[in-house]
């Protein structure tokens, strides 16, 4: 396919080759295992002298189309699909990281990111500092010697913070560090890491790629050969690799992926303005909203603002709760990036076993909740959120 081509047409033909019988959609390889037709023929698919599929877990058509798809949409030399997001960032921090090294991660950073690190990682003499990375001057402080990554969610969730890709790309360049970005909160569509200078974006495909909550899954690009070869064997040798059925719902969702996101995203702006407005409401953080401290920052380095909204209830926990359960439309629900409208009070429920003022010092106040919005009618979700505010 023409490099040149734009994102839509990338998005529905890209990577995929139409196979014998003209099939418009790839199939899905459901098999293990791939036969040779001679000795010779397995022996040069070992020693990487053919190209062909030898046995799943290292490669799989169904698969290697969705790599191709989404190496295309974000600009990368390939792309590594996993069985999940997690399985995607244990990949990178097995594939970059060495005994004795250290790396720089933001702070409000997606929870298990941050778990396996200090439970696991550290068990190997991995260290990890958790930073504001919104602030240049404050990673830079947090620079050793042994530092070899850098590792930003932008927006991060669910505070909404920015960090700047292309200023980061610059320091990661001066001091030796390996730029990686969780791209999950953007999608390919709304940001381009590898092209603002990052070395390394992934996904969790979960959200918005795949798009309809039926799978669970991860991708990973990488800019160059090198680091795709430093990354893949990670996949391929711990098992975290993607399954063909998967990687087939994926490359169905991919297809719709712009329209989604513009649908939402329209939604978005209007439920975020019509928030800011609301009296029962202390905040509302979204980056296309001109309060949003970073939002030109968000307009360099983002086609889009995307479709997550999060908001502090003045009522506290309380009004939190009483907002969960008298949503009607919107579900009460984790993940983000689908058709549906979905709605989470972290206090009361993915933070609920953090302690208070830790969960505070990260951000996360009593009345902090967090808005996905879906395609839905920005009419009918605005009736919701207000019959159940009024409740607040
Ligand atoms: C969901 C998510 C992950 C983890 O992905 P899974 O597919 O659930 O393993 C990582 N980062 C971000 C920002 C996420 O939202």
């Amino acid at each position: 396919m023409d490099k040149k081509a734009g994102f839509n047409t990338k998005m529905v033909h890209g990577g995929i080759d139409i196979d014998q019988f003209g099939s418009a959609n790839v199939p899905i390889y459901q098999s293990s295992t791939f036969a040779f037709r001679s000795a010779k023929q397995g022996a040069d698919r070992f020693a990487g002298k053919e190209e062909g599929y030898i046995y799943t877990r290292i490669a799989n058509p169904t698969i290697k189309a969705l790599e191709n798809n989404i190496a295309a949409l974000e600009n990368g030399y390939g792309a590594i699909a996993t069985s999940s997001g997690m399985g995607a960032v244990t990949s990178i921090y097995m594939g970059i990281l060495e005994q004795g090294s250290h790396m720089i991660s933001t702070a409000s950073v997606y929870g298990p990111s941050r778990v396996i690190m200090e439970k696991y990682f550290s068990k190997f003499g991995v260290e990890s500092s958790y930073v504001d990375t919104s602030s240049i001057e404050n990673i830079i402080s947090h620079i050793k010697p042994n530092t070899k990554m850098l590792y930003l969610e932008t927006p991060s969730n669910p505070t909404m913070q920015l960090s700047d890709i292309k200023a980061c790309a610059q320091i990661a360049k001066q001091h030796n560090m390996i730029l990686v970005v969780d791209n999950t909160f953007s999608s390919p569509y709304l940001q381009s890491p590898l092209d603002l200078g990052a070395d390394i974006s992934f996904h969790s495909v979960t959200k918005f790629i795949n798009g309809h909550a039926d799978i669970v899954g991860g991708i990973i690009i990488t800019k160059t050969e090198e680091l795709y070869k430093k990354v893949r064997p990670m996949m391929v040798n711990l098992g975290f690799n993607m399954d063909p059925h998967q990687a087939y719902m994926v490359l169905r969702g991919v297809k719709t992926l712009s329209i989604r996101i513009e649908k939402a995203q329209e939604s978005a702006a209007i439920i975020a303005s019509w928030l800011e407005k609301h009296p029962k409401l202390e905040w509302v953080k979204y980056p296309g909203l001109k309060s949003h401290p970073q939002h030109e920052l968000a307009k360099q380095q983002m086609r889009g603002f995307g479709t997550m909204i999060s908001f502090g209830l003045k009522g506290g926990l309380k009004a939190g709760e009483t907002l969960m359960d008298n949503m009607k439309l919107a579900l009460l629900a984790v993940s983000l990036g689908g058709v549906e409208t979905l709605i989470q009070h972290p206090a009361s429920m993915t933070h609920s076993a953090v302690p208070r003022e830790e969960r505070i010092k990260a951000g996360i106040s009593d009345g902090l909740v967090r808005l996905a919005v879906g395609i839905e009618n920005v009419e009918d979700q605005l009736a919701d959120l207000e019959q159940a505010l009024n409740k607040c």
